[in-house]
């Protein structure tokens, strides 16, 4: 289902959070479109802007920090972002990535390891920084638990990111929407409306094809490693 937009301004360049995205998305948060946000979602989005002012304040309080929100920017890609902290940790420069979930999140998390949009976004900090630790640290928001998972640079999927990116800002230059990535991830998707009539609809497409594929394939997502 490609459609084109209707929308004028400029596209935004790529945000690293969407490196873990359905494409779609991606290129709809670029091309600036609405999201359809519930008061829950925004009590945890203001929530979690909280407890990630409180993570780098205590961060700085506690051990030496190279920067706090590091600007990231590559001009060939058109990504830009920040980065929440960098430390250098035995000689060596560390990207942090700072997440906050709820309870049930956090269980699942604590099962199947870190998720996917977490880690993807922490691995393109590596690959267009050359740092060689990246940390992700994810709090329960309902708790205060932490769990902290360490990765380093891999270039398969680095070079997975940067076909993502490329496609992205492709269809954002043309105004072109990608077709759906169609995966469980659409039942929390605020912009699902954008891709399906009814809630109906979405669910028995869900059903059909809860398993997120992206195109192009990857081989296998960064495996988080002891520090
Ligand atoms: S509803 Fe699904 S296919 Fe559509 S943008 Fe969201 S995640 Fe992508």
């Amino acid at each position: 289902m490609s459609s084109k937009t209707g929308h004028k301004q400029p596209s935004r360049w790529f945000s690293p959070s969407l490196a873990g995205m359905c494409l779609r998305y991606a290129v709809m948060d670029m091309l600036r479109f609405g999201r359809s946000l519930d008061p829950v979602s925004l009590q945890a989005m203001h929530e979690g802007s909280r407890r990630h002012r409180q993570f780098q304040q205590e961060l700085m309080q506690q051990q030496p920090y190279v920067a706090i929100e590091q600007s990231i920017r590559h001009e060939e890609l058109r990504v830009s972002g920040r980065i929440d902290a960098v430390v250098r940790v035995e000689g060596e420069l560390q990207a942090i990535e700072f997440k906050t979930v709820n309870g049930e999140r956090f269980a699942q998390i604590g099962q199947m390891g870190p998720l996917f949009a977490h880690v993807a976004q922490l691995a393109l900090y590596l690959e267009l920084t050359g740092y060689r630790l990246g940390c992700l640290i994810v709090e329960n928001r309902e708790t205060d638990e932490r769990r902290e998972y360490y990765f380093r640079p891999d270039a398969d999927f680095g070079h997975w990111l940067r076909q993502r990116i490329a496609a992205a800002t492709a269809s954002a230059l043309a105004r072109r929407l990608p077709e759906r990535e169609i995966s469980l991830g659409c039942r929390w998707c605020d912009r699902w409306q954008r891709c399906f009539t009814t809630e109906e609809q979405r669910d028995q497409m869900i059903a059909d094809h809860p398993l997120f594929e992206p195109n192009p394939a990857f081989m296998s997502m960064p495996a988080a490693v002891s520090r």
